[in-house]
């Protein structure tokens, strides 16, 4: 018997010889063979099951990047050389859906995808799932046109919105398509040419792309400086600059914020929105945020004794927060430089919160129980609701630097500055506006009651040692001479 009922009958009949019929020793004896039987049939169900799961995706029950590869080589392998082509697909902005809806909806949304990718095609195009939001085709096709069409009639599953417990979901997709045998001849060199093309794809906004030799040099050097940046986080190449933060009414030091900074041999400076993204998409982003958290509270040790109780922030991303080893990290980098936890402020972006909100909160209060700080950085650009504001164990809030304008009139946004700046009075929050560049915005944030803040007018990043002779020599008394004589008044 299987686990669904009988999995095969073991028939016996019509025994030759003198003797007929069966006695009770004869029915032990076959009992025993059909156990064996079965044993054997069970085993081999297994082992059918086994080979079944290691080739396909659990969640889409699609064939993974093992079939793919399998099912790909066998192709090209085939005497008569077929025509292949062979197609990546990625869903633009899925990332947006896993952390504004959660995990579980993310998962949802791609069952629905696969289903309605597999529905599109007919038997002889092969789809499979590659992994996160990548999907694969492989078809018999040779030119660039019908390569094209077969992406295009997979795209048009998008142009229907998807159900996702209710809830209706608009979502595009960007494909890559290689072709054996012009772009190359093993799976690899296709899947790498399908890549770069839904690459570029992706980066004009969407659809299909064949991919182009030409266009090869670009997207190569993107993927180098994915390389390059994983060995300057290993060889602790990264740096910080710091940018100091103050009490904007009188102008007293309150802290100061690292960020990240990473000059490419060839490009040069590479900004911090560029290369964290990336990090993040490449696993790299525990290692650099250990790396920029120790030089941050190195730095912050180093200099207490010249400036007593000013602390640094550290920016966390998102992929370091649902990272379960960040507070023993923390915890050990305190102690190895003696510091106080209230003088370390970690910096979480408003929309990381609502990601897995239940799962960040309980990473957020063991961390405020160990003592460290917390601030919501870009303030007033995701969705934070005020009841998770409310029960977010945060210290401070940061007003994003885009609702400060810049130029000649320069100013800030009234009416969103001024219901932060109570909103954070009112839970008890301190309140910094960030991106601070000229005199205008600072006298404005001073008559809207904002707190603290930090800018290019004040100090702009700089690397540690030189923020740090500057600090000191702003404590001794020359920040009297940087801050508006309006703002601290004639006295
Ligand atoms: P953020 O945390 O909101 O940092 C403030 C950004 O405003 C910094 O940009 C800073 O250089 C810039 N800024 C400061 N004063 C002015 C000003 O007067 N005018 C203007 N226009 N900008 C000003 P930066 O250094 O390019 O960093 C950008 C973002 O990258 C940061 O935004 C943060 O979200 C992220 N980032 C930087 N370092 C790290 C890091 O170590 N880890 C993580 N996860 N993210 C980081
Ligand atoms: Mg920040
Ligand atoms: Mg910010």
């Amino acid at each position: 018997r299987g686990e669904s009922g009988p999995i095969a009958v073991l028939a016996v009949d019509d025994r030759q010889g003198d003797v007929r019929g069966f006695d009770a020793d004869d029915v032990q004896l076959l009992e025993t063979v059909a156990n064996h039987a079965a044993t054997a049939l069970r085993n081999g169900q297994l082992v059918d099951r086994l080979r079944h799961e290691s080739l396909h995706d659990p969640l889409t029950l699609l064939p993974n990047r093992t079939m793919l590869q399998r099912e790909l080589s066998r192709r090209l392998a085939e005497p008569s050389r077929p025509p292949l082509a062979v197609g990546i697909l990625d869903l633009n902005e899925f990332k947006d859906v896993n952390d504004t809806l959660g995990h579980h909806q993310g998962d949802l949304l791609l069952r629905e995808v696969a289903e309605r990718l597999a529905g599109a095609v007919d038997s002889s195009v092969f789809v499979g799932r590659l992994g996160g939001d990548e999907f694969a085709i492989v078809c018999p096709e040779h030119t660039g046109e019908g390569a094209e069409r077969i992406g295009e009639q997979l795209l048009r599953v998008f142009e229907r919105p998807f159900l996702v417990d209710d809830l209706e979901l608009t979502v595009s997709a960007s494909v890559g398509i290689s072709l054996a045998p012009d772009h190359g001849i093993t799976p690899q060199a296709l899947l790498k040419c399908a890549d770069l093309a839904m690459y570029e794809a992706k980066q004009s906004g969407g659809g299909v792309r064949v991919f182009q030799p030409s266009s090869d040099t670009t997207s190569r050097s993107r993927l180098a400086l994915v390389t390059h940046l994983r060995q300057a986080i290993l060889a602790d190449e990264v740096q910080i600059h710091l940018q100091p933060k103050i009490q904007l009414d009188d102008g007293s030091l309150r802290g100061v914020e690292a960020l990240a900074r990473w000059t490419h041999a060839e490009h040069g400076s590479v900004p911090p929105a560029e290369f964290i993204p990336l990090a993040e998409r490449s696993g790299m982003i525990s290692p650099l945020t250990e790396r920029i958290l120790r030089r941050a509270v190195e730095a912050c040790a180093e200099w207490q004794p010249a400036l007593p109780g000013i602390g640094v922030a550290v920016n966390i991303s998102l992929r370091t927060l649902t990272d379960d080893s960040l507070p023993l990290l923390v915890d050990h980098l305190l102690r190895a430089n003696a510091l106080d936890p209230e003088l370390l402020t970690l910096e979480i972006t408003e929309s990381s919160i609502l990601s897995d909100p239940e799962r960040i909160l309980r990473l957020l209060r063991d961390l405020r129980a160990r003592g460290v700080r917390l601030s919501i950085d870009d303030f007033g650009t995701g969705y934070t609701t005020l009841y998770y504001l409310r029960h977010l164990p945060v210290n401070e809030v940061k007003i994003d630097k885009s609702f400060f304008l810049y130029g000649p009139e320069g100013s800030c946004d009234p009416i969103i500055v001024r219901s932060i700046v109570d909103l954070g009075r009112n839970l008890g929050l301190s309140v910094v506006a960030e991106g601070i560049a000229d005199q205008q915005i600072w006298n404005d944030l001073v008559t809207l009651g904002c707190e603290l803040g930090q800018g290019n007018a004040i100090h702009a990043p700089a690397p540690p040692s030189e923020c740090r002779d500057w600090m000191i020599a702003y404590s001794a008394g020359a920040h009297l001479a940087t801050i508006p004589i309006n703002v601290i008044g004639p006295s």
